[in-house]
């Protein structure tokens, strides 16, 4: 059982930007594989990494524990498919304990659901309350199109252990023109009556993939502006410190959230840092510095040299971000992919 202290642990030394931004919130990206091949964020013939070039379990917790100690207090596990990475729970379990000491409010992660169904009550255990689950359709068909390896009822089950498991379920969809912009008052409907929230995002420029996606590109500004004639949008006064805004639909008490990385922005109040799978840790998702940590944590025993890395990749948080769709059959504004960086 974990304890609950009833102060929060302060951090001896926080990670404060040069924009006074105070970084609380680390993304870590535990693989860039995945189970799933979907059409906007991989192409069906991926290359993966070579093992040795990816952080070890022990290496993520040791970055990981280095930031908690730093002041972060919130974690998000992703990927690439987090659950599919061998040993994932060992990694969940041991930076579970900084709950525990009250060092670290929150530790989650973002899956595509695949493997909820055997490990949705592990993650509980380990002190997880809430996922995100990311699910762009409830049409069967629609799903192996999208995901091209991915089975909906896999998935479905997934969701239905993680609410057994008693998670809070957030679902993620990412609104595509002309293939789920006409379920999306669907997926709503479903968010409503199983409990869980929603939100949707905007497609993001990142990673060359097969399809154009200027095609698929729909403003949420356009979701918002239909869905208005319809139903009614409380905004709510949440932030998280990212991209996200968020509303109650009244008739349904849904809460809803619209992640619009391309026509908002949010940089101002950006608390967060991406750990990629490789160990480069990215100051701002939509620019290409990074610091390497993986040559830090494989050349120094002691976390001197790691904390004195931190504190250098801190100083160099840009400001903010240049996201930009620009014409159709343009390169993708930056070449990494979001399974690489953490979604
Ligand atoms: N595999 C897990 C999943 O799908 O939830 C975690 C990693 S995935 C990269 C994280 C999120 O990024 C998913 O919700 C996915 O839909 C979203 N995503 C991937 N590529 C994207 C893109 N080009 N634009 C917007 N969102 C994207
Ligand atoms: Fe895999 Fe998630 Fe990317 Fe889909 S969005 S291919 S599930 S990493």
């Amino acid at each position: 059982m974990l304890l609950t202290p009833d102060r929060p642990v302060a951090a001896a030394r926080p990670l404060i930007d040069p924009f006074a931004r105070v970084v609380s919130y680390l993304r870590v990206s535990v693989t860039d594989r995945c189970d799933f091949r979907c059409v906007y964020c991989m192409s069906e013939h991926m290359t993966f990494l070579p093992k040795a070039e990816v952080l070890s379990l022990e290496e993520i917790d040791r970055v990981a524990s280095a930031f908690v100690r730093r002041g972060v207090r919130k974690l998000r596990l992703t990927g690439g498919e987090p659950l599919v990475r061998r040993g994932i729970m060992d990694l969940v379990r041991s930076l579970g304990r900084h709950l525990a000491t009250g060092a670290l409010d929150e530790l989650t992660l973002t899956t595509n659901g695949s493997q909820l169904g055997r490990y949705a009550d592990e993650l509980a255990a380990a002190g997880v309350r809430r996922i995100n689950v990311s699910l762009d359709t409830l049409d069967p068909d629609k799903f192996a199109r999208i995901t091209r390896w991915g089975r909906l009822a896999q998935v479905q089950a997934g969701i239905a252990a993680a609410k057994a498991a008693g998670l809070r379920i957030k679902i993620n969809t990412v609104a595509l023109k002309g293939v789920n912009e006409d379920e999306i008052e669907t997926l709503m409907a479903w968010c409503a009556d199983e409990g869980h929230d929603l939100t949707l995002i905007e497609t993001m420029p990142l990673g060359e993939v097969e399809e154009d996606r200027t095609d698929r590109y729909l403003p949420l500004s356009l979701v918002r502006q239909r869905l208005e004639s319809r139903w009614t949008l409380d905004d709510l006064p949440d932030r998280t410190g990212g991209p996200a805004r968020y509303v109650r639909i009244r008739e349904t008490g849904l809460r809803m959230g619209f992640i619009t990385p391309l026509t908002h922005n949010f940089c101002e109040s950006c608390n967060r840092v991406r750990l990629t799978a490789t160990g480069q840790l990215y100051m701002c998702l939509g620019q290409g510095d990074s610091a390497d940590l993986r040559a830090i944590v494989r050349a120094h025993a002691g976390d001197d040299a790691l904390d004195a890395a931190l504190d250098e990749a801190i100083s160099r948080k840009p400001k903010g971000h240049d996201f930009v769709i620009e014409r159709r059959g343009a390169a993708p504004a930056l070449a990494r992919h979001m399974s690489v960086t953490g979604g």
